[in-house]
């Protein structure tokens, strides 16, 4: 955990572009953004994937997806796209579980 890229950015070891922090979240700026609004939204325990969280996690699980929500409403978008990648083979490139808030632009469906 120690070596975990989000795990450095919760601590303050990484400055970030934090929009948002409770005592068990945190959301901010992704780096490399894909759309103009690109939030990352995390627990601040260290659960490497949606695989890896339990029904232990169920509350922190609802509260990213309505962290997501608030954030959303608070920037004023009405449309957007929430993404979890799991696993290397659906795109997931940092293990600690994070919801992609997206918006400001079109999505296609299905995705590319
Ligand atoms: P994923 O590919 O779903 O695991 O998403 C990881 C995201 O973390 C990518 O969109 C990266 O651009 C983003 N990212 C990686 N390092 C940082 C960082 N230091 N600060 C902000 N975002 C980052």
């Amino acid at each position: 955990m120690e070596d975990c890229i989000f795990c450095r950015i919760i601590k303050n070891e990484i400055p970030s572009q934090k929009v948002h922090e409770t005592p068990t979240i945190v959301a901010f700026r992704d780096i490399h953004p894909v759309s103009p609004t690109h939030i990352l939204i995390l627990p601040k325990k260290h659960i490497p994937s949606v695989s890896e969280s339990s029904a232990v996690d169920q509350s922190l699980l609802g509260e990213l997806i309505l962290t997501a929500k608030a954030l959303a409403s608070e920037n004023g978008l009405e449309d957007y796209r929430l993404v979890i990648n799991n696993g290397e083979g659906a795109g997931q490139t940092v293990f600690h579980l994070h919801v992609h808030l997206l918006s400001g632009r079109f999505f296609s469906w299905p995705p590319g």
